[in-house]
Order: C-alpha cells, then sequence, then structure tokens
C-alpha cells in the first residue's frame, strides 16, 4: 500500500475522535449529479435561480416538481464503497461525527448514523404554516404540497442564500475543534462556512487529511492530500477487516 495511505491508516487506527466532512465529490461517485458546469440545468432552469427561497415565494409548483425530480433520481442511486467505509470507520473509533453537505441520504443508506447534514435532507420537509420537519418517503409528491394543517409544505434542504441549520452548524464547528483526525473527502471546501471546519480544525492542532479528485485551494494546508476516486481510496484506508 502507498505509504500515505498507510499513514493516515494508522493515523485513524489511533485516534479517539474522528471527524469525517464529506461533499458532492462522494456522491458524484454514485452517479448523484453535483450540478456543476453542464450540470447545473434542469428543463433549462438554472439550479442556482431554482433552489431559493424566491423561487418558492413565486411558484413553488415549479420547484416541488424540480424536487419531485430530484428525489426520484436520488431513489435510483445507491451508496459506494467510499460510503460504506466511512460507516465503517464509525463503528470503530469512539468519538466520530460525520459532516456532510450531501442531502441526498447515501451516507444513511450505507450505515452511518451519527450525521450533521447541514444542507439537509431532500427525503425531508418542513411546514411553512406549523413548522413541524419530518421525513416524507412519499413519491411523487403533490406540486406544491401541504402539511396536514393546511400550511405549504417545502423541502428541508438549505437553499442559494439560506444560512444553515444554526443547531447543526454549531455541533459541526464544536466537533471539528475537538478532532485528532479529519477527513475531508470529496468537497473543494471552498464555500463559507463548510470550509472553515477543517481549518477550525487545523488551528486546534488536528491531522487533517483530504481525499479529492484534484487539488483544491485546501490542499495546501492539508496535513497530507490524495488524490483519486474516495471509492477506491477510502477502503483501502479502512478496509474491511482490521
Ligand atoms: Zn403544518
Amino acid at each position: 500500500m502507498d505509504r500515505n495511505l498507510k499513514e493516515i491508516r494508522k493515523a485513524l487506527e489511533s485516534a479517539e475522535h474522528v471527524v469525517v466532512l464529506t461533499g458532492a465529490g462522494i456522491s458524484a461517485e454514485s452517479g448523484v449529479p453535483t450540478f456543476r458546469g453542464a450540470d447545473g440545468l434542469w428543463n433549462n432552469k438554472s439550479i442556482v435561480e431554482l433552489a431559493t427561497p424566491e423561487s418558492f415565494d413565486r411558484d413553488p409548483r415549479l420547484v416541488w416538481e424540480f424536487y419531485n425530480w430530484r428525489r426520484g433520481m436520488m431513489a435510483t442511486k445507491e451508496p459506494n464503497p467510499g460510503h460504506y467505509a466511512i460507516a465503517r470507520l464509525e463503528k470503530k473509533v469512539e468519538n466520530f461525527t460525520l459532516v456532510t453537505q450531501n442531502i441526498d441520504n447515501l451516507h444513511r443508506l450505507a450505515g452511518s448514523e451519527n450525521i450533521l447534514e447541514l444542507h439537509g435532507n431532500v427525503w425531508r420537509v418542513r411546514c411553512l404554516g406549523c413548522r413541524k420537519e419530518y421525513e416524507e418517503r412519499k413519491h411523487p409528491m403533490d406540486e406544491p404540497s401541504y402539511c396536514e394543517c393546511g400550511g405549504l409544505l417545502r423541502p428541508a434542504v438549505v437553499w442559494f442564500g439560506e444560512s444553515l441549520p444554526h443547531g447543526i452548524l454549531e455541533e459541526a464547528f464544536r466537533v471539528s475543534a475537538t478532532a485528532e483526525v479529519v477527513l475531508v473527502v470529496g468537497t473543494s471546501a471552498i464555500v463559507y462556512p463548510a470550509a472553515q471546519l477543517p481549518l477550525v480544525a487545523l488551528q486546534s492542532g488536528a491531522r487533517i487529511y483530504e481525499i479529492n479528485l484534484e487539488p483544491t485551494p485546501f490542499s495546501g494546508q492539508a496535513t497530507e492530500s490524495i488524490f483519486g476516486k474516495s471509492g477506491e481510496i477510502l477502503p483501502q484506508i479502512i478496509p474491511e477487516e482490521s
């Protein structure tokens, strides 16, 4: 095995407090579109304009149509070996937190349990009337959908221009500040506030290992960066039997 991979494996085996931060890259390997570049359109409409509170205020039917499409697409995707490796790691580490920017639920499907979903989850909804938030697996949803209280339902995901759920973000900062080892997987970590998490960990003396397809602005600061598919690299660092 690559010397660098061995080093990461050893660091993980001796750590009692580990944080893993994941982004779109790990799910892209399962076929979930990242909505970057040419992927940034749905029915010729810009995702950046659709996934906003303004767009939902203007046309909740259209936004639900878009989310029905996303939910239907995500329902066909499965976790890859990278997701499963992260779920295995959780079983081995005393104090483990997975912080994800992904809304696709693939980490849960792979068996991860202690997850902070920074951007929400596509299978959850929130009522704009009674403010209740809950899991809703029905598919397709009505366009638009209503709560039993009569209030308008929206996907419980963070849209462009919205702030991240406060309690979850706070907890992500707390665990990052006390982690011994942080794995940054499949995220360029350039978008605030997720980008701050590895920096906070670094300042507290954690070792940060980055696994990304290509170098990112964060690469220079990581303890070690490994470039390649997380679905191939993570199972080497976190093997099935060890
Ligand atoms: Zn309601």
